[in-house]
């Protein structure tokens, strides 16, 4: 049996055995009632997938577990522990590179304004954050890119295309496409996502909100984004673009946009145009470290200001509870305690204008994860796509 990071149709696996191995690729060890539970699947056709499995050497059986019923209940696992992700998300503030384990445990987080424009700053970067996590490269597994723009996902490593000449500096290093360069450094296959997808995939499945079936998580600091994710994995759309908030049409004589439209919600409410608005006013620049420390010190007209932003913010996010009927609505947390701020002004706005029903069922706050939700976002995303080399789990020796 062999599964790559293709299709796992192709693999001649059951939708059982797929989905047993989706549980089970983030290397912790499971009961067969912990994966019946999970999976919500009947016990005889977990058992068979798994006895399935172990036969063909990808998974194991522990006979020392928890106690169930008085009696030891056999862990499963896969049958060698995958390897370690490395991480590169690369954005107009700058780089972030980390390692990841499998089931989201964060061994090492980097942050750096490096110039991204050429390879060498991320990949010293990436370099920093392998020696942060006191790892070689030959203990990664695959690497994930976070990139500006559409989603450019795919199964096949490596795979990304242009997606707009404007995304051009964030996706091609030195005239490389950046997936080129990262796999070369390392060795290793590498996938590439949406950025504001990766942080909401960190949010959905490690963060406060997890277990819940439908989450938006918005992603504001450096520009206007969104990320759906329902049912525990991402859901991109048609064009690879689904949720993004920013290209609301707002303005029929607005500027045209870097999408191709005219007058998005993004060119007049986004973090970028607050700050422009805050440094009008005050005679002073003001940066995104601004409005955390001022709403941590709950300085009353910043507050004001954010609070207003998550209003006008929040006016279009309740079309989206209507459409999508979201459990969660989550503001991420690099923004610090303007988050806080800004959510509740979009739970004021939802309050007003959506459906009572639906404004009530709704969850709306800032994320518990910060920078770490890209990180665990591309755990989460190795998991649910599948990514791991199915054949090597069940040869290589643990790491
Ligand atoms: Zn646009």
């Amino acid at each position: 049996m062999s599964i790559t990071s293709d299709a796992a149709h192709d693999s001649g696996l059951t939708g059982t055995e797929q989905a047993v191995l989706r549980a089970l690729s983030d290397g912790r060890q499971r009961t067969v009632a912990e994966l019946c539970t999970e999976l919500s699947a009947a016990r005889s056709s977990v058992v068979h997938a798994l006895n399935s499995l172990r036969t063909a050497g990808v998974v194991a059986e522990h006979p020392s577990g928890r106690p169930a019923r008085g009696r030891p209940a056999r862990g499963w696992s896969v049958a060698a522990s995958p390897g370690l992700i490395a991480v590169v998300l690369t954005a107009a503030h700058g780089v972030l590179a980390g390692v990841v384990r499998p089931d989201g445990e964060v061994l090492a987080e980097v942050h750096g304004a490096a110039d991204f424009t050429v390879p060498a700053g991320a990949l010293e970067l990436l370099d920093r954050a392998l020696a942060e996590a006191g790892v070689t490269r030959r203990q990664i597994e695959l690497a994930v890119l976070g990139l500006p723009g559409p989603s450019m996902f795919a199964r096949t490593a490596g795979t990304d295309s242009l997606g707009g000449s404007h995304l051009r500096r964030f996706r091609f290093w030195d005239g490389r496409p950046a997936a080129d360069v990262v796999g070369e450094f390392l060795d290793r296959p590498v996938f590439c996502e949406n950025d504001a997808n990766l942080a909401a995939l960190g949010e959905a499945v490690y963060g406060d909100v997890a277990g819940l079936h439908t989450v938006l998580h918005i992603s504001l600091t450096h520009g206007t984004g969104a990320g759906l994710v329902i049912g525990g994995t991402l859901h991109r759309g048609g064009s690879r673009l689904a949720g993004e908030v920013g290209h609301l049409h707002v303005d029929d004589g607005g500027q045209l946009c870097e999408c191709g439209a005219r007058g998005c919600f993004w060119q007049t409410t986004s973090i970028p145009a607050l700050l422009a608005e805050l440094a009008t006013a005050h005679g002073r620049t003001f940066t995104v470290s601004d409005l955390d420390a001022a709403a941590a010190l709950g300085d009353l007209e910043i507050m004001r200001a954010l609070r207003g932003f998550g209003r006008s913010f929040g006016r279009r996010v309740a079309d989206f509870v209507v459409f999508l009927d979201p459990q969660a609505i989550i503001v991420d947390h690099t923004l610090g305690a303007a988050s806080v701020v800004i959510a509740d002004g979009i739970r004021e706005a939802v309050d007003q204008y959506a459906p009572p029903m639906m404004a009530a069922s709704v969850k709306i706050s800032s994320g518990s994860l910060g920078a770490s939700a890209h990180l665990k976002g591309a755990a989460a995303l190795v998991r649910t796509e599948q990514l791991l080399d199915i054949s090597r789990l069940g040869s290589r020796a643990s790491v």
